[in-house]
C-alpha cells in the first residue's frame, strides 16, 4: 500500500485532503507543524482523531526563527513570510516522508486561497525550493496542476481529485458533506503573524534584538508592550490571565535579563521589565504599571523578582510615581 506523509493543520482544506487519500486506500500520516503564533494545535488533534490520523507535531527550530525575521521572499500584509514558512513546513514533511520511506506529500493547499501564498505561482515556489516537486500532491486543486508522480504511478486516481481554486469555502464545505465528516472544523486565521497589531510588536522586537529566542517571541503574545529605549521594553498585564503568563515566562530557563513588579499594597496587573533594571528603567517601568491601577494607595509599591540571570541585582521593593517619560510613552500595538 502507497503512504503518503500529510502537512496537517486540522483546518479543513487539510481534512479533506487526507480523508481523500484514505478513500484512496493511501496510508496517511499526519504531520503538524507548531510555532509561537500558530493557534489550533487542540483542533488539528481533534481533526486528526476523527480521520484516526497518526499524527506528529514538528515544534519551530533556530533555522525557522531566522526564517521568520529574513524572509526571501518578504512578508505579506503583517508580519507573515508566507511563502519562506511554507517552504519551511513542506521541506519539514519532506524530511518526515525520507525517514519514513513513504512515497509522496500531500498538503490542502488551494489555487489562489491566500493572496501571500497560494497563488498559482506560489505553489510553484514551494515545490521547487522545498526540493519535491513531483512529489507533492494537492489533492484539492490537483486537476488544475501537472500530474504529480503518485497520479502517474496509478497510486491515486486524478479522477478522484478536485479542481478547487479561490477563497470561496463552500465547495470544500460541499465536500465535507459528501464525505460525511462528522465534524467540521470552523474557520480560523489560524496565525498570529497575520494580524497588524501582532506584527507592530514582531517587528519592534526584530528592529532593538538581536537575539532570535522563542522565549521573546513567545511574550509578544501577553499584555501591553511599551519600548522603553532600545534595550529596555516593559511588558503590563492586561488580565490575570496575562500575570500568571507573565510570572510563568520570568519562571522559565529561558528568561534573559527580566524583572516581575508584582503589586504589594493594591489591586492592579503585573509588569514584566525586559532589559537592564537600573534606577530609571524601573521608574519608568513603575509608572507605566501605575497607568493601569484603578484605586491606588497614596503609597502604592510593587515587589520586584528578577530572572536568573547576571543583571538580576534589583532591590526587593519600589515605590511608585508617575513619570514624565512614563506618560509620553503609548502601547506598540
Ligand atoms: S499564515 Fe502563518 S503559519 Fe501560515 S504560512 Fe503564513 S506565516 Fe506560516
Amino acid at each position: 500500500m502507497p503512504r503518503c506523509i500529510a502537512l496537517f493543520s486540522g483546518g479543513l482544506d487539510s481534512v479533506l485532503a487526507v480523508r481523500l487519500m484514505q478513500i484512496q486506500g493511501i496510508e496517511v500520516q499526519g504531520i503538524c507543524f507548531r510555532s509561537s503564533f500558530t493557534c489550533c494545535h487542540a483542533s488539528a488533534e481533534r481533526a486528526a482523531a476523527m480521520l484516526q490520523l497518526p499524527l506528529e507535531t514538528l515544534d519551530q527550530d533556530d533555522r525557522y526563527l531566522q526564517l521568520l525575521r529574513t524572509p526571501r521572499f518578504g512578508y505579506g500584509r503583517a508580519a507573515n513570510p508566507c511563502l519562506d514558512c511554507r517552504i519551511h513546513m513542506v521541506r519539514l514533511a519532506a524530511q518526515a516522508m525520507r525517514d519514513r520511506n513513504a512515497d509522496f506529500l500531500v498538503t490542502g493547499e488551494v489555487v489562489g486561497q491566500r493572496v501571500a501564498s497560494q497563488k498559482r505561482a506560489d505553489l510553484d515556489t514551494v515545490a521547487f525550493h522545498a526540493e519535491v516537486r513531483e512529489l507533492l500532491l494537492r489533492p484539492l486543486s490537483a486537476r488544475l496542476l501537472p500530474p504529480t508522480l503518485p497520479e502517474r504511478q496509478g497510486w491515486v486516481h486524478r479522477d478522484q481529485l478536485f479542481d478547487f481554486q479561490g477563497q470561496s469555502r463552500k465547495p470544500q464545505l460541499q465536500l465535507a458533506k459528501q464525505l460525511s465528516l462528522e465534524w467540521i472544523p470552523p474557520e480560523t486565521h489560524g496565525c498570529l503573524l497575520t494580524e497588524t497589531p501582532m506584527a507592530a510588536k514582531v517587528f519592534d522586537l526584530y528592529e532593538y534584538t538581536l537575539a532570535r529566542s522563542a522565549w521573546q517571541l513567545d511574550l509578544l503574545k501577553t499584555g501591553r508592550h511599551f519600548r522603553i529605549d532600545p534595550a529596555t521594553k516593559m511588558i503590563v498585564g492586561r488580565n490575570q490571565a496575562d500575570n500568571e503568563a507573565l510570572l510563568s515566562a520570568l519562571e522559565s530557563e529561558h528568561a534573559q535579563h527580566a524583572t516581575l513588579m508584582r503589586p504589594s499594597n493594591f489591586k492592579g496587573p503585573s509588569g514584566l521589565l525586559l532589559g537592564p533594571a537600573h534606577d530609571a528603567s524601573l521608574q519608568i517601568a513603575g509608572s507605566l504599571l501605575l497607568r493601569y491601577v484603578k484605586h491606588a494607595p497614596p503609597d502604592p509599591r510593587v515587589s520586584l523578582h528578577a530572572s536568573a540571570d547576571p543583571t538580576a541585582a534589583v532591590p526587593r521593593q519600589l515605590a511608585l510615581a508617575p513619570h514624565p517619560a512614563a506618560q509620553r510613552l503609548q502601547p506598540i500595538a
